[in-house]
């Protein structure tokens, strides 16, 4: 019998057309979270993100095109079948914000929609992407590709307009352009890097902490009004898990952090900031962040 090919990724099917595509063996030892949803009705496929383009640390590994291996290799838990055989769906693209980690392979998408945040283009500007990328400091190639920003609140339609039922939220924190999707029904949230348990989460210098306990503040009130079946995903670690109670733990979290109830554990200087770590006591909730945005939220009145 023919092996079939090695490849960079890994899939997990999380409901009947949701899938957790992950790149387990990446060289930068990210091992994003790229999730995938089919709507045949609407002949269509929504990749959140689109990970660290298959650069992988197994050096013999056969498929490392993203794109590839959605179209042409079989998968056990989707009936040996491709999730998007030949190409027959058409790509939707939501990149959760611009850090390489998640638009690395993204230039395999440039003849699809690919959707961004509209909160701050310049961020995200084609002169300010090689520096907030982090593609610059890594010393790698930044992608070149031409989204569209979205406004909070967005519909997601396919490419010949049929609404699928899917929201773009803004979630700015982690970044500026940080975003969340919101499938209406699946019940799945999908949150990026605005936070994860079991890794730590990481605030760079462009990070606020006071937007990120507004941004998580409008999606526990989504969480609440949806009801209590909601499941979050994250752009790291977190799949499928109950979304109010990891919201509402890492907020607690995070608040200990701000009032000064959980020690330093050790200090970094990173891209000319001095940088604090938090470890909670059982690993589930970690924090690296420059010290400024611990102070500035501490300072912040309704923090
Ligand atoms: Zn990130």
């Amino acid at each position: 019998m023919l092996m079939p090919p090695s490849t960079a990724f890994r899939t997990q099917r999380l409901t009947s057309n949701t899938f957790l595509v992950s790149e387990h063996s990446d060289v930068y030892q990210e091992h994003p979270q790229i999730f995938v949803k089919r709507v045949p009705s609407a002949q269509t496929i929504v990749v959140i993100d689109t990970g660290c383009g298959g650069a992988s640390e197994i050096s013999d590994v056969e498929i490392t095109s993203l794109r590839t291996y959605l179209e042409e290799i079989p998968l056990e838990c989707n009936d040996n079948q491709p999730l998007n055989t030949g190409g027959s769906l058409q790509y939707v693209v939501v990149l959760t914000h611009c850090h390489y980690d998640h638009i690395l392979a993204i230039e395999q998408f440039c003849d699809s929609r690919i959707l961004v945040s509209a909160h701050s283009p310049s961020f995200i500007s084609a002169s300010n992407l090689p520096k907030h990328s982090l593609c610059e400091s890594l010393g790698i190639r930044t992608p070149h590709y031409l989204p569209q920003l979205v406004p909070h609140h967005h519909e997601v339609h396919s490419m010949s307009n049929v609404p699928l039922g899917i929201l773009i939220l803004h979630t700015p924190g982690h970044v500026p352009d940080e975003l969340a999707i919101y499938d209406k029904e699946e019940k799945m949230l999908y949150v990026g890097d605005t936070l994860y348990e079991d890794e730590m989460i990481i605030f760079p210098n462009e990070g606020s902490i006071v937007e990120w306990f507004a941004s998580t503040a409008s999606l526990i009130t989504l969480v609440k009004t949806e009801g209590p079946d909601v499941r979050i995903n994250s752009g790291h670690k977190t799949s499928c898990r109950p979304a109010y109670e990891v919201l509402h733990s890492t907020r607690n979290f995070i608040k200990d952090v701000v009032m000064g109830k959980e020690p330093v554990q050790r200090r970094e200087w990173r891209r000319g900031e001095e940088n604090v770590v938090y470890l909670q006591e059982g690993g589930r909730f970690s924090l690296r962040c420059p010290e400024r945005l611990v102070l500035e939220a501490r300072e912040h009145k309704g923090v």
